[in-house]
């Protein structure tokens, strides 16, 4: 399984955790924001992303890959 992580290859995220919380954006704001939790499936690789706005699950799955 490991070895999969030095082929590029489209991650498959899976486990994918979606909160929403305040977040203070780059330009000192505060936002409701969407944070997205995932790792891939193929190589375990964790990613967390926070996108400032409140989107819809289905939005946070897309905006994944
Ligand atoms: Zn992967």
């Amino acid at each position: 399984m490991r070895f999969l992580a030095f082929i590029p290859h489209r991650h498959r995220w899976h486990e994918i955790n979606i909160t929403r919380q305040g977040a203070v954006s780059p330009n000192g704001r505060t936002y409701l924001s969407t944070y997205i939790t995932a790792s891939c499936k193929s190589c375990g690789e964790m990613i967390h992303r926070i996108y400032y706005r409140d989107i819809s699950d289905e939005q946070a799955r897309r905006w994944l890959g």
